[in-house]
C-alpha cells in the first residue's frame, strides 16, 4: 500500500510541478515579455499544456487510485491510509476523473471555440454589439452542456459546471443561499439610496503614481507579504499566480485619478497571495498545496480588501500616513470623510466596479441567467433583454448598451459558465470567517487601529491557509466556524457597517 501511495505522490508532484512551470511562462507573458515573443511563447505554452494534460490523465494514476480503493462513492480510498494520504487520494481522484471523463475531441473543440470566443467577444464588446457574439456563445453553451453530460450529475447539469470552480458545491445550495442574499441586499440598497449620498469627488483628483506605489508597498509589507517569497509588478489586469510554495507573484495597476483602485487591488491580490503562501509544509510539492475552491480563495482576498482594508480602525491608523503622502490632495479631508468615501454604495452597471453591497446582486443576476441558459428556459438571443430586465429587478437600473450589460465580462467567452457564483460565495465565506476571527480576538479593532495586522494573518494561516485542499470548502467552514455556510454573517456585517456609513 505504501509503495502504491508513494507512486501516486510522485505522479501528483509531477503534475503540480509542471503546472508551476506553465505559471512562470504565463506570468512573464503578462508582465515583462517583449511583444515580439508572443508566437514562440504560445508554442512553449501549448507544449507544456499538452504535457500537463498527459500528466493529469496518465492511465497509471487510474490504476493506482483503484488499488488504493478510491471510487466515486468512496473517493478517500482505503480507510487504513493516513489522514493526509486519504485527503490526497480524494483530491487526485477528483481531478483525474473529471479530466478523463471528457473525450479528447470535446476538450479540443472547447479549446478551439473558447480561444475564438474571446477574440469575437472582445470585438463585439468594443462595438457594443451582442449580435456579433451570439452565434459563438450559442456554440459555447452547447459545448458546455455536453461537458456537463459527460461529467455527470445527480440533480442539475449546472452541478457539474459549478463543481469545476467550487468543488462539491451543489446548485440547490447556491440557489437557497442566493435567494436569501438577494432579498436582504435589495432591502439594504433601497435603504441606502434613500439617504444622502457620500462625497467622494476628492478621490478623482490627481494622485502621483510613484507615491501611490510607495504607499501600496508599505501596506503590502505590513499585512505580511514576504518579498523574499514573492513579488509585486504591474499588469493590465491585476492577478495573483503561484509559481511554487515559496514564490507567489501579484500584480497591480496605478491610475492617477483613481488611487484607491491600486490600493484596494493590491490588498485584494495580497489576500490571495497570503493564502497561497500559507499552505502547510506537509503539502509542499503536492497538489494539496492549492486553494480548496475559488470561493475560499476569494474569501481571503475579500476579507483583507473589504473587512480589514475598508474598515474604520484600519484607516484610523493608515489615514494620517496617506495624508502625509498626499498633503496637497487630502488636507481638509478627515479620516471619517475618507472612510465614508471608500465605502460609497451606488447601484451601477459594471460588476468589477461595484461596491460591497450591490456586488452580490450582480452575481445573482449572472447565476439566474446561466441557470436559465443551461435549463433551456431562455435562448442566447434573448440574453440582452433578459439581462436588462433582471438588472432592473435586482439593481433598480438597467444598462442601455450591450457593452455595459451582457458583454461586460469575459467569462462566458471562455466557456466559464459556473464560475460567477464563486465571487459571491467568497464574500459570504469571508464574513463568516471574519465573525469567527473577531470572536477569537475580541480587541481586534484596537489592534488594527494601532496598525497591528499580524494577528489577522496568524489566525487565517493556522485556521484556513494551512489546510490547502486537504479539506473541502464545506469541511473548512465547519471546522473554522462550527457551522455550514450561512449568508446571515455577511448580511449582519454589511448592515452594521452601512448603518454607520449612511445613518439609515
Ligand atoms: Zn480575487
Amino acid at each position: 500500500m505504501e509503495e502504491t501511495m508513494q507512486e501516486l505522490r510522485e505522479k501528483d508532484r509531477r503534475a503540480a510541478t509542471l503546472s508551476h512551470a506553465v505559471a512562470v511562462l504565463g506570468w512573464d507573458q503578462e508582465t515583462y515579455m517583449p511583444a515580439s515573443a508572443i508566437d514562440e511563447r504560445s508554442e512553449q505554452l501549448e507544449l507544456l499544456q499538452t504535457m500537463l494534460h498527459e500528466a493529469y490523465t496518465d492511465p497509471r494514476i487510474g490504476e493506482l487510485l483503484a488499488r488504493l480503493g478510491a471510487t466515486d462513492e468512496n473517493p478517500r480510498g482505503d480507510q487504513s491510509l493516513a489522514e493526509q494520504d486519504q485527503a490526497l487520494v480524494r483530491h487526485v481522484h477528483r481531478w483525474y476523473t473529471r479530466r478523463t471523463k471528457l473525450p479528447a475531441d470535446l476538450v479540443a473543440a472547447m479549446a478551439r471555440e473558447t480561444s475564438l470566443g474571446q477574440s469575437i467577444w472582445a470585438r463585439a464588446r468594443q462595438e457594443s454589439d451582442f449580435s456579433q457574439f451570439a452565434p459563438q456563445l450559442e456554440k459555447l453553451v452547447d459545448l458546455t452542456k455536453q461537458v456537463a453530460e459527460c461529467l455527470g450529475y445527480e440533480e442539475h447539469p449546472y452541478d457539474a459546471l459549478l463543481d469545476e470552480y467550487e468543488p462539491w458545491m451543489k446548485t440547490s445550495q447556491v440557489r437557497r443561499v442566493f435567494g436569501q442574499l438577494q432579498e436582504d441586499l435589495r432591502t439594504m440598497v433601497q435603504r441606502i439610496v434613500d439617504r444622502p449620498q457620500v462625497d467622494d469627488a476628492f478621490l478623482s483628483e490627481d494622485f502621483a503614481e510613484d507615491k501611490q506605489e510607495a504607499f501600496c508597498r508599505r501596506v503590502l509589507r505590513d499585512i505580511g507579504f514576504d518579498v523574499n517569497r514573492g513579488r509585486m509588478d504591474v499588469s493590465a489586469h491585476p492577478f495573483t499566480t503561484s509559481l511554487g510554495r515559496d514564490d507567489v507573484r501579484i500584480t497591480t495597476r496605478y491610475s492617477r485619478r483613481n488611487p484607491t483602485s491600486a490600493l484596494f487591488g493590491t490588498i485584494h491580490e495580497a489576500g490571495h497571495a497570503l493564502y497561497e503562501l500559507g499552505f502547510g509544509d506537509a503539502y509542499r510539492g503536492s497538489s494539496l498545496a492549492d486553494g480548496t475552491s475559488l470561493g475560499i480563495h476569494e474569501s481571503q482576498s475579500r476579507l483583507w480588501e473589504n473587512m480589514i482594508g475598508r474598515s474604520r480602525p484600519f484607516w484610523s491608523y493608515y489615514y494620517p500616513l496617506l495624508q502625509n503622502a498626499f498633503p496637497e490632495r487630502l488636507t481638509g479631508i478627515s479620516a471619517d470623510d475618507f472612510y465614508r468615501a471608500v465605502n460609497k454604495v451606488q447601484p451601477s452597471f459594471i460588476r468589477v466596479e461595484a461596491d460591497e453591497v450591490t456586488y452580490g446582486l450582480h452575481i445573482v443576476l449572472r447565476f439566474n441567467l446561466e441557470l436559465a441558459l443551461v435549463n433551456g428556459d431562455i435562448r442566447v438571443a434573448d440574453l440582452p433583454d433578459a439581462w436588462m430586465q433582471t438588472s432592473r429587478e435586482l439593481l433598480g437600473i438597467s444598462p442601455t448598451t450591450d457593452a455595459e450589460g451582457v458583454l461586460q465580462d469575459i467569462h462566458w467567452s471562455m466557456g466559464g459558465i459556473g464560475y460567477f457564483p464563486t465571487y459571491a460565495l467568497g464574500n459570504l465565506y469571508a464574513a463568516q470567517f471574519y465573525h469567527a476571527l473577531r470572536s477569537a480576538i475580541p480587541d481586534l479593532d484596537e489592534q488594527l487601529a494601532r496598525g497591528e495586522l499580524s494577528p489577522v494573518l496568524d489566525w487565517l494561516r493556522s485556521k484556513v491557509h494551512w489546510h490547502g485542499s486537504s479539506l473541502t470548502a464545506t469541511e473548512l467552514v465547519q471546522r473554522v466556524t462550527g457551522e455550514d455556510l450561512n449568508p446571515q454573517y455577511f448580511i449582519a456585517y454589511l448592515d452594521e457597517k452601512y448603518r454607520d456609513v449612511y445613518g439609515y
